[in-house]
């Protein structure tokens, strides 16, 4: 279980009572219950926050009810803090890179993280200004902080008040999966919930997962200053992605100058003195890193205890979250569930979808499928990995022929003068036609280049069509229209090709 609510944490600064007054107003009243919801949320994070606005705005009357704050984790503790520190963390890597690109900056450059997290507390409060509490009831949406409770198939409570309703939704997040290592509960460990409190930089950190938040976090902050290690059970980091993603990603870790541990376990921890000694084992291969710190990323748990799913009908396991079918109802069709405490994927921009999907679904007798929706996403790391759609293995497995079409990042011009040259575009079509199956992209930009492929997905678009599209001259988005143009080669057969010859003979 969380052990404390991000609330109860003193708020030092301005930027942080900013981001309280908006995101859980000391001062809050909750409202009198109306007669029957037709959509009662429970959470307030963008799953749940999105679904009340898209709900409110057909007209519909909406209860949004949540225990901490705001935002949930995306605004609170997550996408955006790392974000804001990832930014930074770049810029660091490119004054210590300036030589490279003829420009001169001081020697010996140091850091000064207490001012790089309140760039991100401020970052953090400025957003939260459009995720308030008062804003979703200005437009019609009745808020409830306090813990939600079934009452029974169609009623719930909180705070005392019986919200009665005739769809709900239950979109209460996850929180860090925490490791059963012998020690480290002693010892002490940050999760995603406590690094972004920091207020020195550990000198020495050991990041205990290698998905997107422990590679992101780990380059973050080794160009932060600290020395940090990595530790990851599987072969490879992003365990889905891509092999040579993922080998991109690792080597650019390297280069940063972080430990690599892959196909390593950690097996326990102990302290001596103000350190923390973690022992890693690797194959036969045992031995122990020093550290001053630990960040736990492995995953996480779904919120499914505490709200008495029981009572309302709805079927969950504490590791997997709530089931639900493809139009997002639970085993009580008349609640939906969505984001964290279901997905697969992990991502707010599915939550946007999901929001849509379930106004649509819930409250107009709709029967939209989550798994229609290509859905692209990102690691945020330097180089960034991002896709969408299908996998090679993938479609394989599924007995699909494939055919990529692969433009390396060092031919992209503008990836050449940008200094960026690293990755690639690779596009997946079902053989013999232009349908992108899927894509990924490993490139400095490469969460805003997936978004070209993820609408031709969308709109079904193929790679005939995008090698007309005219791209601005240089760009990086351009090793989209070269992959393209590269279909278009294979399109040009032998016969084609002496049909033109006779044409152009005139
Ligand atoms: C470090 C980190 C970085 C990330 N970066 C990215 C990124 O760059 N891009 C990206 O797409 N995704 C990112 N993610 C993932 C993203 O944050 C989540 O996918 C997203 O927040 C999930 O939204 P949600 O609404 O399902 O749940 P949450 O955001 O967890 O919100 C659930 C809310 O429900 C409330 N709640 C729970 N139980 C109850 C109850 N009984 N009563 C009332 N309220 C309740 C909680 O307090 C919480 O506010 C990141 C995650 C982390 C940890």
């Amino acid at each position: 279980m969380r052990q404390e609510h991000l609330s109860s944490r003193v708020s030092s600064n301005d930027d942080e009572r900013t981001l309280l007054q908006n995101v859980r107003h000391p001062d809050w009243r909750n409202p009198e219950p109306i007669d029957r919801y037709n959509l009662a949320i429970i959470g307030a994070g963008p799953a749940g926050m999105l679904t009340a606005l898209s709900a409110a705005r057909v007209g519909a009357k909406v209860a949004l009810i949540e225990r901490d704050r705001f935002g949930g984790t995306c605004l609170n503790v997550g996408c955006i803090s790392s974000k804001a520190i990832i930014r930074t963390s770049r810029l660091y890597a490119e004054m210590r890179n300036a030589e490279n690109f003829g420009a001169q900056v001081p020697t010996g450059i140091s850091v000064e993280f207490s001012a790089v997290m309140e760039r991100m507390r401020r970052v953090r409060a400025r957003i939260g200004r459009r995720i308030s509490a008062q804003r979703l009831s200005s437009m019609g949406v009745d808020v409830y902080f306090g813990e939600a409770r079934f009452a029974g198939p169609e009623a719930i409570v909180v705070e005392g008040k019986r919200l009665r309703f005739k769809r709900a939704l239950v979109a209460s997040g996850a929180r860090p999966a925490l490791p059963a290592i012998p020690g480290i509960a002693k010892a002490g460990y940050l999760t995603n919930e406590s690094v972004f409190d920091l207020t020195e930089c550990p000198r020495r950190l050991l990041v205990l997962g290698g998905g997107p938040l422990g590679c992101e976090l780990a380059q973050a902050f080794c160009r932060l200053g600290s020395q940090v290690s990595i530790v990851q059970n599987d072969p490879m980091f992003l365990g889905n992605e891509e092999r040579d993603a993922a080998q991109i990603l690792s080597d650019a870790l390297a280069r940063d100058g972080i430990g690599i541990h892959l196909n390593t376990e950690a097996s326990n921890v102990r302290t001596e003195g103000n350190q923390k000694l973690v022992d890693l084992v690797s194959d036969d291969y045992k031995f122990t890193v020093a550290v001053d710190e630990i960040l736990v990323g492995i995953g996480s748990a779904p919120n499914v205890e505490g709200m008495n799913l029981e009572a309302a009908g709805v079927q969950y396991d504490k590791e997997a979250g709530i089931p639900t079918n493809e139009y997002l109802q639970t085993t009580n069709p008349r609640i939906y569930a969505a984001g964290d405490v279901c997905s697969e994927h992990k991502f707010p921009h599915i939550e946007a979808a999901a929001a849509h999907l379930v106004v649509h679904n819930a409250l107009f007798w709709g029967r939209e499928r989550l798994s229609a929706l290509p859905i692209p996403w990102c690691t945020y790391t330097d180089p960034e990995i991002a896709h969408v759609g299908v996998y090679v293995t993938e479609a394989r497995a599924k007995g699909i022929p494939v055919k990529t079409f692969t433009v390396m990042m060092h031919d992209v011009d503008r990836a050449v003068t940008d200094g960026e040259d690293e990755g690639f575009v690779k596009i997946h079509v079902r053989e013999g036609t232009d349908k992108i199956l899927g894509a990924t992209v490993a490139a400095s930009h490469a969460g805003e280049m997936i978004t070209e492929l993820s609408l031709a997905m969308n709109a079904g678009i193929g790679l005939r069509a995008l090698a007309r599209v005219n791209h601005p001259y240089p760009t990086q988005a351009q090793a989209i229209k070269m992959a393209a143009d590269a279909y278009l080669d294979t399109r040009r057969t032998p016969a084609r090709k002496w049909l033109y010859k006779q044409w152009l003979a005139w």
